[in-house]
């Protein structure tokens, strides 16, 4: 059955009292966006507490539609609806009759009316329209049956200034609408971690850009290719992602040349933190976002994470910091980020990795080694920085 119509649940926006239709106006721009590259006219609306979604023409796919909704964050539920202008009771049982004789072919089912009477005015209570609905649909089609506990399909009736008629609803992200919490800076890699970071971090409303380290010859232009995909497939739910491609390569060789190995990983996040943090401050970002979890690797135990965290003003938020790679694995997937990081491409960081890193690093030790990068790594950071590249992804 087609639907003209989709009514959007949302969650957390209706608690935010006065500022509500801040939320509301987010919400409604970030669902214009998600319905765009549909090429159809929507008309997206607010009425009293709730959103509505209406298509215009008929070029579109109902799946196509919800599929778009169900990844804009600050929806909890997407229910295709049939929507009735007229309240007299004969023309809403005739709705009611033709709804459920369209969505359910099959009539072997039991059911049950779940009406919501938000016009206190309409001439009938909530359990008559409950019972007479229901007896009509018995009386047109008599394989079905009542079941008011577990019923297989919940027919919702809601009297407002229209009628909705639906019965789906279909999960949306939750979250909040991007663009109501500021800008921050993911640091993506190749990796599983990095997306799945970003997408919590934008899922809490967060506009997001990133920042990539490529150490070309050592990585190869497909590690690249690779990243650029995973923000592509971020953007289906964060939307276009503006990328900064950093060319680490001399900054990695000079540390590889001047620093202890065993140092060599812990003293590149930290450039890595501190140029990240360069080009959001200049950018207007107000916080670093990576894909740390405590005790993963050698960088990220809690004594490397405070040296890391040394180098940075500005908040870093690590959302994965207490998931397990299984736990976040399963975000991957469900976001669709998964099957291109596990490509086999290397990252920067693997390259020179050393064979024992240092584990608990002491700060005063690291501080001390950084002195020997005092000649040159400015002006290597300063050409990093003025170089970089930007990509912007949308979404694929
Ligand atoms: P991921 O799976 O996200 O790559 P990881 O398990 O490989 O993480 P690390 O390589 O230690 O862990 O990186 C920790 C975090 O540092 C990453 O989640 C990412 O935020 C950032 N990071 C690492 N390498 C890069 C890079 N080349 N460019 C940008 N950020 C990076
Ligand atoms: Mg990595």
């Amino acid at each position: 059955m087609k639907y003209t119509s989709f009514l959007i649940k949302y969650g957390e926006i209706g608690v935010k009292g006065k500022n509500r239709y801040k939320f509301e106006d987010a919400l409604m721009k970030q669902i214009r966006i998600a319905l765009k590259p549909l090429s159809c006219d929507f008309r997206v609306s607010r009425e009293l507490g709730r959103i509505y979604v209406d298509a215009d023409d008929d070029c579109y796919d109902d799946e196509d539609v919800i599929d778009a909704l169900c990844r804009v964050f600050g929806i909890v539920a997407v229910c295709p609806v049939v929507r009735i202008e007229s309240k007299d009771f004969e023309n809403l049982k005739k709705a009611v009759i033709e709804y459920f004789d369209r969505a359910y072919p099959d009539k072997a089912v039991s059911f049950k009316v779940d009406t919501k009477r938000a016009d206190k005015s309409y001439e009938k209570t909530s359990e008559q329209l409950n019972a007479l609905l229901g007896e009509a649909i018995l009386e047109t089609f008599c394989e079905t049956r009542v079941d008011v506990h577990k019923p297989d399909v919940l027919i919702k009736v809601e009297i407002r200034n229209h009628i909705n008629i639906y019965s789906l609803s279909l999960p949306g992200p939750g979250g909040m609408p991007v663009g109501t919490n500021g800008k921050a800076m993911l640091l993506l890699s190749g990796g599983i971690d990095s997306p799945v970071a970003g997408y919590m971090i934008a899922k809490r409303g967060v506009k997001i850009e990133a920042v990539y380290f490529h150490a070309p010859p050592y990585t190869s232009e497909r590690a690249k290719i690779k990243v650029i995909e995973l923000a592509r497939t971020m953007a289906r739910y964060t939307g276009v992602i503006n990328l900064n491609i950093i060319n680490f390569t001399d900054i990695q060789l000079y540390i590889y040349e001047k620093c202890p190995h065993d140092e060599l990983t812990i003293i590149m996040r930290r450039y890595m933190m501190k140029i990240a943090q360069q080009i959001a401050k200049t950018n207007g970002d107000l916080a670093l976002i990576t894909g740390e979890s405590v005790g993963q690797v050698a960088s990220q135990t809690v004594h490397s994470l405070a040296v890391t965290d040394n180098v940075c003003e500005m908040p870093v938020f690590r959302p994965l910091i207490g998931f397990d790679k299984q736990e976040i694995i399963t975000v991957a997937q469900k976001i669709g980020t998964f099957e291109t990081s596990i490509e086999p491409y290397e990252d920067c960081c693997t390259i020179f990795v050393a064979k024992h890193p240092v584990t608990k690093p002491q700060l005063e030790k690291i501080l001390e080694s950084e002195k020997k990068l005092s000649e040159k790594i400015d002006d290597l950071i300063k050409s990093a920085v003025d170089t970089k590249e930007r990509i912007l992804c949308s979404a694929k």
